[in-house]
């Protein structure tokens, strides 16, 4: 017997039917045996949709409010998840109010496995906040963070992550055809790849997984419950210390990002104090800078200075430029919306050098200019034009032999 967390993403849920598939699911693992607690995202599309619905009714609307509309979909769905479950008929709880993400009732949950035999059933991506007692939501995709963190607080062997692809892949497998699965990932990869824009997890549950030690286990929701045997090994990929991965690829995985914006800033002074006059006010205004890229100066006074910043606060990071004109000193403001980052993970580049240097390379034969780096001890990204994305990504892919 064992405790499981099962999360069912968006398109696992998208309708009735597949909610009965999500319940076969279900009581395929209380048949074998399991205690089993299930975290359900919204229905494909109804986020989003709630989402719209708060914009359409107020561009600037209370945070609160937007909580409690959006965190409207995942009940919805937990609610005909337990319905179904009934016919089958399995014991299920509502256990919603037992969960108050990074400070769950564990032990309820368990008691409620031992004394009533009873499956949990979870409306993820809420949370209810500590002083106030009101709902908030986590963030896109947040459900993945509220199955990993109810497995740490039921100590469960294992959190399966049920989605519509059969694992993590070298690359997101819409873009790249010919993306292999991986079997395991490091959780430190794992949380490059999902911060760098693979969204398959969300960041914040990667990071809880690493630090609670939970065993995430991404796999398909399609395979029919039927068919899967009850003693074999799933396909699906296994998140894990670094320690469990026996073969180290110098490169793991790549991911791609269209949502950051580059800013340039032309012929800035050189000299001290410009880099703090131009990064402090985007500081005080909660700007987060990613890549800086400070031309060597050509004229000994003057200099270019290029970054990026999040796609959604480019129009506040320019304006705050704008502002601080007389104390920065510079003669132009570019900026580019249509710009992606794209990134090389792997462990094993620790190890290896020259790794990013092939990359450099293999872009400029296809006439792909790089417009920023940045590097770290298991990653690097570069900066390209959108319209490059696909390409580059495919030459990276086959580079570092990850094709099939
Ligand atoms: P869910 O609704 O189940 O939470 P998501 O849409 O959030 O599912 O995440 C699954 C999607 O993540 C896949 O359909 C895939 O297109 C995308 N994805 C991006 N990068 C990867 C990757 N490296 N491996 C697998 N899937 C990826
Ligand atoms: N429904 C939420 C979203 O679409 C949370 C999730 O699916 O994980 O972002
Ligand atoms: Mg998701």
């Amino acid at each position: 017997m064992a405790r499981l967390v099962m999360k069912f993403g968006g398109t696992s849920v998208a309708d009735i039917e597949r909610i009965r598939n999500v319940a076969r699911h279900v009581k395929r693992e209380v048949d074998a045996g399991h205690e089993v607690a299930v975290v359900v995202s919204a229905m494909a599309g109804a986020t989003d949709r709630l989402v719209g619905w708060c914009r359409e009714a107020a561009a600037l609307h209370d945070a609160r409010e937007y909580d409690a509309v959006v965190s409207s979909g995942e009940q919805v769905t937990a609610g005909l998840l337990a319905i179904v479950l009934e016919e089958l008929p399995i014991l299920t709880s509502n256990a919603h109010a037992a969960a108050r993400v990074l400070d769950i009732n564990g032990a309820e949950l368990v008691k409620r496995f031992k004394e009533r035999h009873e499956v949990a059933v979870l409306a993820g991506f809420q949370g209810v906040h500590k002083e106030t007692g009101r709902i908030t939501t986590l963030g896109r995709g947040g459900s993945d963070t509220s199955a990993v963190a109810i497995a740490a607080a039921i100590a469960a062997e294992r959190c399966d992550i049920y989605t519509d692809v059969d694992g993590v892949y070298t690359s997101d497998p819409r873009v790249v055809p010919r993306a292999q699965r991986l079997e395991r990932v490091a959780y430190e990869e794992m949380l490059e790849l999902a911060s760098l824009g693979a969204k398959v997890l969300q960041v914040r549950s990667v990071e809880l997984g690493m630090v609670h030690n939970v065993r995430i286990f991404v796999r398909s929701s399609f395979e029919k419950p039927e068919d899967i045997d009850p003693h074999g090994t799933p396909p699906g990929t296994l998140i894990c210390g670094e320690e469990e991965i026996v073969e180290q690829q110098v490169v793991t995985g790549i991911a791609f990002s269209k949502d950051e914006a580059q800013i340039s800033i032309r012929r800035v002074q050189d000299k001290p104090g410009v880099a703090a006059a131009i990064f402090g006010p985007l500081a005080e205004a909660n700007i987060n800078v990613d890549m800086i890229v400070q031309n060597v100066s050509g004229d000994g006074a003057t200099t270019d200075l290029t970054f990026t910043v999040p796609a959604s606060d480019y129009e506040r990071a320019t304006e705050t430029l704008i502002k601080a004109k007389g104390q920065v000193g510079y003669e132009r403001l570019d900026g580019a919306n249509d710009v992606a980052k794209v990134s090389v993970i792997g462990i094993g580049m620790r190890s290896h050098a020259g790794v990013a240097a092939k990359a450099f390379k293999a872009l400029a034969e296809k006439g792909i200019n790089i417009r920023a780096i940045t590097t770290s001890e298991i990653k690097f990204s570069l900066l390209i034009d959108a319209n490059y994305t696909e390409l580059a990504v495919r030459t990276l892919h086959s580079l570092y032999e990850l094709d099939k």
